[in-house]
């Protein structure tokens, strides 16, 4: 594994739902540190700033460290009832095995549900709701959850180890959303501190994004941006069952957001980051997500708003057990964001509104 993989290796198998991303701050500020000045804003947002010698723009670079998980809620018996962080459908959770943080230490179980060889046909043939599932960590007999020192409020995420694939360049992994944001902020940032920029530039990692995009309301103020680039995971369409035509592809490069349920990114941005992508042979494509959202449909209504747009990398199956993305597809977006950055002067900054 060489230095990106043990990153990416490091930040996906971390344990980071809402409200839990205090794993995942250590690492970014174990990597950031050596290069920014690292504060936390006080809902646990992390905020590292390269020192360039310049008060502005204020360029914000931003990803979520949260991922979707689970919260214990309850015992019923044996089993431990949740309460879920973030967007699930439950056919997904069915059988994901899955890590507890409890007081004495982490406890592994699975997600299930009532047995299939028990249903009626009917009851077969529907989608099970996530209120009657529950976790399973083993225990028989009249033993509770709490005797693991298992309590309610405890966070739970999927438990899969970082693994790669095929040509070794291809990774499967749980938490790409957006742990490999995470890992782009890390990278571009170390890049960028190399360089003579003409802005100031910050590297944040939000909290509790998953659950309704807070963080970034926090540390967006805190930081007051000129300009923010989001960056995410995005959804890859060249699976089984995707809308014809569909170009975000793994493999494919770096994901442009055109349009989402809640940003339309500022159109002279998204000339200036696609002129980029042209000028230094950087492969990209669009994407437009009718629904659902980033950090970066709150960061760009900060103030008197922030022009601002999404750059991703695409990977399969968010939101589950287990994503599969492309090494170069992340590589690709690093670069975009590097030489972004390079372009956002002050007049630049300016011409945007
Ligand atoms: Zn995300």
């Amino acid at each position: 594994m060489d230095r990106i993989e043990n990153l990416l290796k490091e930040l996906t198998e971390a344990l980071g739902t809402s409200g839990f991303e205090g794993e995942v701050f250590d690492i970014m500020k174990g990597r950031l540190a050596k290069v920014a000045k690292i504060e936390k804003d006080r809902l646990g947002s992390l905020i590292a700033q390269l020192d360039t010698g310049k008060d502005s723009p204020r360029v914000m670079l931003t990803a979520h460290m949260d991922e979707v998980g689970f919260m214990v809620s309850h015992f019923t018996g044996r089993y431990i009832k949740f309460n879920t962080l973030g967007g699930w459908w439950p056919p997904r959770m069915i059988g994901l095995p899955v890590k507890i943080r409890g007081a004495r230490g982490d406890v592994i179980g699975v997600v299930s549900s009532k047995s299939p060889f028990h249903m009626e046909e009917k009851e077969r043939k529907e989608i099970p709701k996530s209120k009657d599932l529950y976790i399973d960590v083993g225990l028989t007999g009249n033993k509770t959850p709490d005797s693991l020192g298992i309590r309610p409020g405890d966070p739970v995420v999927p438990y899969f180890p970082f693994t790669q694939l095929m040509d070794e360049k291809t990774y499967m992994a749980k938490a790409w959303d957006d742990r490999v944001g995470c890992a782009m902020v890390i990278e571009a940032m170390t890049k960028l501190s190399r360089l003579k920029l003409p802005n100031s530039v910050y590297g944040v990692g939000t909290v509790q994004e998953e659950v309704g995009i807070r963080g970034a309301v926090t540390s967006g103020s805190r930081i007051d941006p000129d300009v923010c680039l989001v960056l995410e995971v995005n959804i890859a369409q060249d699976i089984p069952g995707s809308p014809e035509g569909a170009t975000e592809k793994l493999g494919e490069g770096v994901s442009i957001c055109v349009y989402d349920a809640t940003l339309i990114p500022n159109a002279r941005l998204r000339d200036l980051v696609v002129k980029a992508a042209k000028e230094k042979k950087i492969p990209y494509h669009f994407s437009a997500i009718p629904y659902g959202g980033t950090d970066g449909g709150k960061v760009h209504l900060n103030k008197f708003g922030v022009p601002t747009i999404v750059v991703g990398v695409p990977a399969r199956y968010i939101h589950s057990a287990a994503g599969i993305l492309q090494r170069k597809d992340f590589d690709a977006a690093v670069k975009l964001v590097v030489e972004v950055v390079k372009r956002l002067d002050a007049k630049t900054v300016k011409g945007l509104v």
